[in-house]
């Protein structure tokens, strides 16, 4: 058994929060450069290029990749072996407003939904929670811009619809969202298990390595299938045309019922921010 005073997560955390969006990760990096090598559309080949040296810029000069710089997900790989003290909802909130506050990044989180009043710290964090086997505790902060996000989508399909029904429905998710959610995108794709947990599915295929196939190989012919019919859209990076409408397009599926086909489409902009840390 291993003790960790939650206090320990307060500085990790608030750094995790400034890397995750001034440093975009190696793999969304090495994808977006390959689809500027790819694109022949010479005004979508030009946004590409702006797009790498603005996450260039960012890193040099330690700023934000993009203004929206999101609500705090936090997701906890907690070993089972770790014996925490100390509130840890309230250690982790404290580094998300440290991190927030030392970064100057922008603070996004309104109090209530409907009265709107911003909090002023960019707390409350949403926070994830997994048991796993071991003695340490991996961290993941993932800022979520909400251009994309608003533009996610879920369905309870009927399990006639099958694959045909689900990849019709990524597809019109991805049309609606047009050039709301700042393409070139990442689809995130959740399918089965229930309701709530088809969309956290969705998200967490967000935070997969995107130059890594699925090793499923049903499910990475799929996403080879889908990403091919989604860049035939044409909407193109920041919807002004061009075949780079989505880098990748990641599927997590899960055990469902019977009578249930849930289906969860989470949209993310090229700004594929996460940062990750182990303690
Ligand atoms: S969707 Fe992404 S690129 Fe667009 S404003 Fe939001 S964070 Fe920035």
């Amino acid at each position: 058994m291993r003790t960790i005073y939650v206090e320990e997560l307060i500085d990790e955390i608030a750094q995790l929060c400034i890397k995750a969006n001034i440093d975009l990760p190696e793999d969304v990096r090495h994808i977006i450069e390959l689809a500027t090598v790819q694109e022949d559309w010479e005004t979508a080949s030009h946004i590409l290029l702006d797009i790498q040296k603005n996450y260039q810029l960012s890193e040099k000069n330690s700023l934000p990749i993009c203004q929206d710089t999101g609500m705090a997900l936090v997701f906890l790989e907690i070993g089972q072996d770790v014996h925490l003290i100390g509130d840890i909802d309230a250690a982790i909130q404290a580094g998300i407003k440290k991190g927030y506050a030392k970064g100057y990044l922008r603070n996004s989180m309104v109090e209530d939904p409907l009265i709107r009043e911003n909090t002023n710290d960019n707390t409350p964090a949403l926070i994830y929670y997994d048991l796993v086997p071991g003695e340490k505790i991996k961290i993941t902060i993932a800022p979520k811009g909400f251009g994309s996000e608003n533009m996610s989508q879920i369905k309870m399909l009927k399990p006639s619809d099958g694959r045909e029904g689900v990849e019709n429905f990524i597809l019109q998710v991805v049309k609606e969202a047009g050039p709301n959610a700042c393409p070139p995108i990442i689809v995130g794709v959740g399918i089965g298990a229930s309701f709530d947990r088809a969309a956290l599915l969705a998200k967490k295929a967000l935070l997969l390595d995107l130059e890594k196939k699925n090793p499923n190989p049903y499910y990475a012919e799929m996403e080879e299938s889908l990403l091919q019919k989604i860049n035939e859209l044409g909407i193109g990076p920041q919807g002004f045309g061009g075949k780079t409408t989505a880098l990748a397009v990641k599927i997590l599926p899960f055990a469902t019922h019977i009578a249930g086909l849930p289906v969860a489409v989470n949209i993310q902009c090229h700004v594929a921010r996460h940062a990750t840390t182990f303690i």
